[in-house]
């Protein structure tokens, strides 16, 4: 008998999160986990280390919300967002009973989340535009405890129409939790729902130092709710989720000074994605460029694999989003320094005919 007989039906079953790290790779351009390019320099100012650290840190959260406009109470924070993804399955999912609702494609820690408590994961679609399709999830919402909609939307950089939350938020009302993943709303803070709080309880914001704040290494992410339900994530947290490097670091990074920096950075990485979107426009391979609210663009090439692998070789890796339902031959570039976007466009234009001057084959 193998140990692998022991461990539950729905974690033999379990497709583990495909992240970069995790299919290696010999790359020296690393742009397929939206990280932010460059490495911030911190000095712990933490000395002690033998007493547990704060379940919540409170500079922390107090500065947290601060930055997001909220109050303490709305605040948890987390070992990424990927942990408030979980907490929030953990809270309100019963297993066997429960399901989450998401629509693809789509940020795929939901359903390795939900799949690895045995929750069942429930999709609509997106539409075409890749809106929400509120009419066909008005009729999926039976025994849906948690609707997770990503906006700006990994991996296609699209933000939702803020009348179709409305609409969704209305529909769930006592009902159902909806978590309004931003991930990337640094990118373009003006959409965040974080002023709708007051108004439905129900709402849950999921947030992250890995992105524009550039500490993917870090694992520190915030769920902003109101206190009723943030006192819930509370209960099923971890009693010491944070250590004390973390939590001195991620002080460091709210400061006044912390997010001057983080806005200088997330204004350069949109002039870099307005020269790489003109950039790729020009490429012949390039059937398509998204537009994107986010550090990634999601682009339909004409031989997507051709391309993945061709970049892979020279050290450039991308992610491949050919799998995901609609997104056939999509590959999604992170937005690097601009040396890194050159890299990518001087490597496209190595593929075969890739330039009018190139020559017949025989
Ligand atoms: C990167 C990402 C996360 C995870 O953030 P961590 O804080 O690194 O766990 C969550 N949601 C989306 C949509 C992401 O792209």
């Amino acid at each position: 008998m193998s140990i692998e007989n022991l461990a539950r039906q729905n974690v033999r079953e379990l497709t583990p999160y495909q992240s970069a790290r995790r299919l290696g790779g010999k790359g020296d351009v690393w742009l397929n986990a939206n990280e932010y390019p460059l490495a911030p320099t911190f000095e712990l100012t933490a000395q002690t280390f033998n007493r547990y650290p704060e379940c919540q840190p409170a500079l922390v959260i107090e500065r947290y919300a601060d930055y997001a406009g909220v109050q303490k109470q709305q605040v948890l924070v987390s070992r990424g967002a990927d942990e408030g993804i979980e907490l929030l399955i953990r809270a309100f999912c019963e297993p066997g009973q429960d399901a989450i609702l998401f629509c693809p494609p789509t940020y795929g820690m939901y359903a390795v989340s939900a799949e690895t408590f045995g929750v069942e994961r429930r999709t609509v679609a997106a539409r075409d535009d890749w809106q929400l399709d509120l009419p066909a999830i008005a009729d999926s919402l039976d025994n849906v405890k948690l609707v997770y909609v990503c906006s700006p939307n990994n991996p296609t950089g699209n933000l939702i129409d803020p009348d179709d939350l409305r609409a969704l938020l209305e529909m769930t009302k006592d009902k159902a939790i909806v978590a309004v993943d931003e991930a990337y709303i640094e990118f373009c803070p003006q959409a965040s729902v974080v002023s709708w709080l007051n108004d439905y309880p129900h709402l849950a914001i999921l947030r992250t130092l890995s992105k524009a704040f550039a500490l993917a290494g870090l694992r520190c992410g915030f769920t902003l709710a109101n206190p009723e339900l943030i006192a819930l994530l509370l209960k099923v947290i971890a009693p010491y989720p944070l250590s004390t490097p973390v939590a001195d670091i991620a002080a460091q990074a709210l400061s006044v000074e912390g997010l001057r920096m983080m806005r200088q950075r997330v204004s350069e990485i949109a002039t870099n994605r307005s020269w790489l979107q003109q950039a790729l426009a020009d490429c012949a391979c390039v059937e398509q460029v998204f537009a994107s609210d986010s550090n990634y663009l999601l682009v339909r090439f004409s031989a997507s694999s051709n391309v993945f692998k061709t970049l892979w070789d020279q050290g450039i890796i991308l992610r491949d989003q050919n799998k995901q339902p609609g997104l056939s031959g999509c590959l999604r570039i992170t937005i690097g320094t601009r040396d890194e976007c050159q890299r990518v466009i001087d490597a496209l234009n190595t593929l075969p005919g890739a330039t009018e001057t190139r020559q017949e084959p025989m």
